[in-house]
């Protein structure tokens, strides 16, 4: 009995001795910043030999991230978000997120530069008394990849230059929802919202176009509160477009030509504030380009009155009812309420 005892001990012990002998930095535990989540969060650091970075490291990142090594100026290529885009600079080694973007600035130096780390939890940094100089260097704080030097001849707001190897970063790009979608919105009210729709459906870059209310004093309208005239909603549609594909400019172009700027709460045969000319803008330069427009088709001389049509900013859109989305398309009508050219002097 003692015996068997003894034996279980003994072959026990290695096994306890194994984990309690693991070297204590493989599990070490730290806190990082995750930018896409903008939390802190604790991760295992991350060790490797020799062997193991030279596998998934070219020669080059290699001796800057793990030999403490430095690229020859203007050579390092640091790549760039596309126009409109945004990114973080990561660590080519463990993937850490190490500078943003927007806090990137054209140092002069020929190293990638930047102002600000994502966060101080990120980076590690240590006195370097090598060249000669007493220098700080800077180190990726999960894996200890060299990535350069820090000094205190940066622009505002931290007065920082973060002087870091092309090498050592990798670009992750993301990009903002509507960037990334590319779609912008346009509202327009140009009497009866059927026509209009089916107007612009048509358009080549128009992804999107639905009818509804904006401009009122009142939540969730029907069609029937609208049609009381008593509601200050217009009838609109509500465009989302390609801008890649067709201006604001363009959009305004049609808008101006499919109906009558010229009478006020009144399309045709349509009679009542809800069928008011109205643009609603959802930006400065869309505001700027539709007073400009209005302008310059009133002192073309090519209506017959001045025009009443409002320029004011997008309110809450509602939208309307199912049944008149898509209205001619589901009657089979070709509408010829809203045609171009139609309200022009001939
Ligand atoms: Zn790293």
């Amino acid at each position: 009995m003692y015996y068997k005892k003894a034996l279980a001990i003994l072959l026990v012990l290695p096994l306890i001795m194994g984990v309690n002998m693991k070297e204590p930095a493989k599990v070490m535990k730290i806190k990082i910043f995750d930018a896409s989540t903008g939390k802190a969060e604790e991760v295992e650091k991350v060790y490797k030999t020799n062997e193991e970075w030279k596998k998934i490291l070219t020669p080059e990142q290699y001796r800057v991230t793990r030999l403490k090594g430095t690229e020859m100026p203007f050579i390092g290529q640091c790549p760039l978000p596309p126009k409109g885009g945004a990114g973080i600079y990561q660590c080519v080694s463990c993937g850490t997120d190490l500078f943003r973007y927007e806090t990137k600035f054209e140092s002069g130096t020929g190293w990638p530069s930047f102002w600000e780390p994502v966060s101080e939890l990120n980076i590690k940094l240590v006195t370097d008394n090598s060249l000669g100089a007493q220098r700080v260097e800077v180190l990726c704080a999960r894996c200890d990849a060299h990535l350069g030097h820090v000094f205190d001849d940066g622009p505002a707001p931290t007065g920082k230059r973060y002087c870091i190897n092309a090498a050592a970063l990798k670009l992750v790009v993301t990009m903002s929802k509507n960037t990334a979608k590319n779609v912008e919105t346009a509202t327009f009210g140009a009497g009866c919202f059927w026509g209009v729709e089916a107007v612009f459906r048509k358009v080549k870059g128009v992804l999107d176009a639905k009818v509804g209310f904006m401009g009122g004093n009142f939540e969730n309208p029907t069609y029937e509160d609208v049609c009381s005239d008593k509601t200050g909603h217009a009838e609109v549609v509500q465009i989302e477009y390609d801008p890649k594909v067709i201006s604001y400019q363009e959009l305004l172009d049609i808008f101006w030509d499919i109906h009558d700027p010229t009478t006020p709460n009144r399309q045709g045969p349509d009679v009542g504030s809800q069928y008011r000319s109205v643009i609603f803008y959802h930006n400065a330069e869309q505001e700027r380009l539709a007073r400009a427009s209005k302008e310059k088709l009133e002192k073309s001389g090519k209506l017959k009155s001045p025009i009443a049509t409002e320029i004011v900013p997008a309110k809450k859109f509602y939208k309307a009812e199912d049944y008149h989305q898509r209205y001619f398309e589901k009657q089979g009508i070709e509408p010829v309420c809203h045609l171009p050219g139609k309200f022009r002097k001939k």
